[in-house]
């Protein structure tokens, strides 16, 4: 297990060395995604002297590295333990939830005016995909519901990403997409912990329940076609309702005493099945 992690956050560096600028640049790009993708977990450990050693490089930029992680708020320093990978509570989860909320409505304001057809047409093909991939996840050939999850996890993130980024502004999107990841990365970690079987249904079983997948990604046509309108005001209705829709169900789910953003009652049903819109 501890080798299968050790591989993994090589990968990641290896991947991050070829685009970055300097080495510890490099190596911080690497980590970052190894904790992002949830390779390394919550509460581990991150020794300068086994960094240094397993990539062959002096502690210096191992050092510089952590610094800038700790800057992101994905490391902690610990007193005894040292460098720690941060790890986010209930609390942690909404307070994300809640910035969402309030810079991804505003990103959409600045970007819809400036919207191309390049770009919308660019969103649309993002979900005719995800659209035939479900159709295909539905029949059990294919795909399991798992892969398509996991999919359309890159799926979501491209689709709003797509409509952001005409805003032009470059700290706000930096900040909407580290949030985004943080708070994947959190679904994926407390899944992992929570309930591994629905990571791994047995192969070949197909969808069960397509209704919930087609009613995000009804939600996500209905954002893009007011995009395509130029109406603000209803895209960032449609587009506040669906974070919380599901984030909120993931907050309670997950969070036990949580007072839903949507003001409905907070009674979760036990025993209910967890299932992870993986990005709202
Ligand atoms: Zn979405």
């Amino acid at each position: 297990m501890r080798y299968k992690v050790e591989m993994d956050i090589s990968g990641y560096i290896q991947q991050s060395t070829r685009s970055s600028q300097t080495l510890a640049d490099a190596i911080a790009e690497g980590l970052r995604q190894a904790i992002l993708a949830g390779a390394l977990a919550d509460g581990e450990v991150l020794r300068q002297a086994d960094l240094a050693a397993r990539f062959q490089v002096s502690r210096v930029p191992i050092r510089e590295a952590l610094l800038k992680l700790e800057g992101d708020g994905l490391v902690e320093t610990r007193p005894r333990r040292g460098t720690v990978v941060t790890s986010l509570n209930a609390e942690d989860f909404q307070e994300i939830l809640e910035m969402r909320l309030a810079l991804e409505p505003l990103a959409l304001g600045f970007a819809i005016e400036r919207l191309t057809q390049d770009d919308l047409a660019a969103a649309g093909a993002i979900l005719d995909e995800a659209e035939a991939s479900l159709r295909r996840a539905a029949t059990g050939m294919d795909e399991t519901k798992a892969e398509f999850e996991t999919r359309w996890g890159d799926g979501n993130w491209g689709f709003h990403r797509a409509l952001y980024a005409a805003c032009g502004k470059t700290r706000l999107l930096d900040t909407i997409e580290n949030l985004n990841l943080l708070f994947a990365r959190h679904l994926r970690m407390r899944l992992n912990i929570v309930a591994p079987a629905l990571l791994s249904p047995p192969a070949g079983s197909g969808i069960q329940n397509t209704n919930e997948w087609t009613d995000v990604l009804r939600e996500h046509r209905q954002i893009l076609e007011a995009c395509k309108n130029k109406d603000t005001e209803a895209a960032q209705a449609l587009l506040k309702q669906h974070i919380t829709q599901h984030g909120d169900e993931l907050v309670r789910r997950f969070g036990g005493a949580h007072k839903s953003m949507l003001g409905k009652s907070d009674s979760g049903e036990a025993g209910e099945q967890l299932h992870a819109h993986h990005g709202s």
